[in-house]
């Protein structure tokens, strides 16, 4: 990957760029400085040069592991929903996979901390965001079920993988005032959820949309 690439040609370009950020628009995201993120985000750099044709359709695409790069409908939901409240400080990523949410998210909050479990896919990811010169995001090898204690606590919470439950930790490193979007669920289904941490002891749940994630798995592959 180079230079030369990140400008994209084509099915890569910037009028293709466009449409889909129209797309996103008639799909009801408003947020204009999330859109102008997506646009601004070379998405074909996020999957195999063999599937670069297809980086601009709204659908998630495989990335190896057995994971997928999001559908960027869902990219841009998740940032707006995590955004509504304000301007972010520092914000967790659970999950980071190809990297194509960390660079949304990376130009639209001061400081972002992402973990990834599956350590070949964290370094084309860091590749890539090196290549875009994002410097405001942290990257650590690690279980993200457990978040990043070091870093914590953060104003948002984003996660990318589905836990059957929320996990605990993640719950505890959400700082009182704080917004986390995650998907919750099994086999029966998947909620979107936006969770408020209002005080130190309450935590407001509202359920936005069904999804479909990968689950959030223990442990770490090298
Ligand atoms: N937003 C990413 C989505 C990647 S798919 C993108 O657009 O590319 C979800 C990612 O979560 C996968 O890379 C998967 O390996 C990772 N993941 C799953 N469980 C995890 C865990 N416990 N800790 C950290 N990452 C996890």
């Amino acid at each position: 990957m180079n230079k030369l690439q990140l400008q994209g040609i084509g099915m890569t370009s910037a009028r293709t760029r466009d449409r889909l950020v129209n797309r996103l628009k008639e799909q009801g995201i408003e947020d204009e400085a999330v859109l102008a993120a997506i646009r601004a985000t070379p998405r074909h750099i996020f999957v195999d040069e063999a599937l670069a044709h297809r980086a601009y359709e709204d659908s998630a695409l495989p990335i190896g592991f057995n994971q997928t790069i999001s559908q960027p409908y869902i990219v841009a939901r998740m940032t707006e929903l995590l955004l509504a409240g304000g301007p972010l400080k520092k914000v967790l990523e659970v999950g980071t996979g190809s990297g194509f949410q960390t660079a949304v998210l990376a130009q639209l909050v001061d400081k972002l901390c992402s973990v990834e479990r599956i350590r070949p896919l964290q370094e084309k990811a860091k590749e890539r965001l090196q290549l875009l010169e994002l410097r405001n995001v942290s990257c650590l090898h690690t279980d993200g079920g457990m978040g990043w204690p070091g870093m914590a606590p953060f104003d948002g919470i984003l996660s990318a993988a589905a836990p059957e439950e929320v996990p605990e930790d993640l719950l505890a490193q959400l700082a009182v005032g704080g917004r986390m979007v995650i998907p919750v669920g099994g086999r029966n289904g998947q909620q979107l959820k936006l969770i408020q941490r209002t005080s130190e002891s309450v935590y407001d749940t509202q359920i936005i949309e069904s999804v479909h994630f990968v689950p959030l798995l223990s442990g770490t592959i090298r």
